[in-house]
């Protein structure tokens, strides 16, 4: 078996991306796509185009040496299609795309309370649109054969060509229990429970090799794997390399998000709390609205670096600060009045950036404290991830007020994510049929 390249596929919201990475996770080469341009833009047509357009572009890497493929979608992003023929049956349904408040009304008379699925741009919530508006009865009785798959899940049955599968990650806002694993029965006793995905994975898992007509297409070997993928965000912090309970990373964009490893779960709504489940492990993450959107309001890209250079981060602040852009907060602290306090402002301009990272890190102090006081795993290491990750000063700051060694992630990418589980279900599947695999793999590869 000379299969050691794995692909890891991102669809984000203006372009996709590939990585393709050697067996062990080191970069072979990455290809960027962006979405073919228009005024009304057709999102299935144009994700379908940018998915053969970059596996033809691989071209530069040795096809037949490649094993598997995953891919990662955006959250909640999901569509109707024809379950027999892939064929769009009503248009996708955006990550953002908030739901009418009947459809969310009718969510939640159904879930149970604070569930993610609750959310107003939660995949239930669309499939209760489809439902609510009659469209997916209208596909039923012509005979459309209508079912529901994010648009990871459809973008990898277009080289699969199985019906009805899906992941962990990607149903979980579409109400499906992973500690079951499987559905609900409040969902399953639901009208249009038969348009859910049946075949729900673990992240990576193996799904089936590419078809025969994919592999055509694309060049890729006929007995490349195709896995079950992720969402966008899961697949960013798989891409961090963590992978013990008790490792984090701390996504240090616009706001502040963390996302913490736990051999335990823990759903909270009142804090806007949610846990994913990867492998034997849950990722719990929440999101503060402090961040670097603050730190923008003051200062210029060039002006954080250069006063940054000027903090010595290894002595604490004096000033007690919790920067926020606006009034109110869900985590760690759940008051939606909660008034932002960056006063008094001192002289000096590297003085009061000081006090912000400082503030900022000691808010996600507070994260990583109340996850475990509602019972996660203890923090142990930080990744970090984002426009703040880059901040020297500031790491530095973060690790004295963590108390754990913080790092920066080799890898951003949620498409090295992707690839990481693209290799994971490829040596489990190996693992399982062993002799099969090697002793007889299809196509000759
Ligand atoms: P998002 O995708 O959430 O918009 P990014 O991950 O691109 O965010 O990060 C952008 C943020 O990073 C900005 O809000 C900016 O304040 C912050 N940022 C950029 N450079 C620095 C720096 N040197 N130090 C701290 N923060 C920075």
């Amino acid at each position: 078996c000379h299969q050691d390249l794995f692909v890891g596929l991102d669809f984000g919201t203006s372009g996709a991306r590939a990585h393709v990475i050697q067996n062990g996770g080191k970069l072979e080469a990455d290809f960027r796509q962006e979405y073919k341009e228009g005024g009304e833009l057709d999102w299935a047509d144009a994700w379908q185009t940018a998915l053969w357009q970059l596996l033809k572009r691989l071209d530069s890497v040795d096809k037949s040496r490649i094993g598997a493929l995953a891919i990662d979608g955006t959250s909640s992003t999901c569509m109707l299609v024809n379950q027999d023929t892939l064929e769009v049956v009503s248009a996708p349904q955006l990550y953002n795309a908030t739901q009418l408040t009947s459809s969310v009304q009718a969510v939640k008379e159904i879930a149970p309370p604070g569930h993610t699925a609750t959310a107003s741009t939660s995949a239930l919530c669309k499939m209760m649109t489809w439902h609510n508006t009659g469209t997916w009865q209208k596909a039923e009785v012509e005979r459309k054969r209508p079912c529901l798959l994010h648009q990871a899940d459809w973008l990898a049955a277009l080289l699969h060509g199985q019906t009805r599968h899906s992941d962990w990650n990607n149903a979980l806002k579409l109400g499906f229990d992973p500690a079951l694993p499987g559905y609900p029965p409040w969902l399953m006793s639901q009208p249009y429970a038969g348009m859910l995905p049946r075949h729900v994975h673990a992240p990576g898992e193996a799904i089936a090799t590419i078809t025969a007509e994919a592999a055509a297409r694309t060049g890729l070997p006929a007995d490349c794997l195709i896995c079950a993928g992720t969402t966008d965000s899961n697949a960013a912090f798989i891409a961090a390399g963590v992978t013990q309970p008790g490792e984090a990373v701390t996504s240090l964009g616009s706001t502040l998000a963390v996302k913490l490893l736990s051999e335990t779960r823990v759903d909270r709504a009142e804090y806007g709390i949610y846990s994913h489940r990867l492998g034997d492990a849950w990722l719990v993450g929440g999101a503060s609205n402090t961040g670097g959107a603050v730190l923008k309001q003051f200062f210029s890209s060039a002006k954080l670096k250069e006063l940054s250079a000027r903090i010595d981060a290894s002595s604490p602040s004096p000033l007690q600060y919790y920067p926020l852009t606006c009034p109110g907060e869900r985590f760690p602290i759940n008051d939606p009045a909660l008034e932002p306090c960056m006063e008094p402002r001192p002289q000096g301009d590297a003085d009061f950036l000081h006090g912000l990272l400082e503030g900022i890190a000691r808010v996600e102090a507070q994260a990583y404290g109340r996850l475990e006081e509602l019972g996660a795993t203890h923090l142990t290491k930080v990744v970090t991830a984002g426009g703040g990750a880059a901040n020297e000063a500031w790491t530095n700051i973060r690790s004295r007020v963590l108390g754990v060694p913080v790092i920066a992630s080799p890898h951003g990418e949620a498409a090295h994510g992707a690839a990481l589980l693209a290799q994971q279900g490829f040596h489990e599947h190996r693992r399982l049929h062993a002799h099969t695999t090697c002793l007889n793999p299809r196509g000759g590869g």
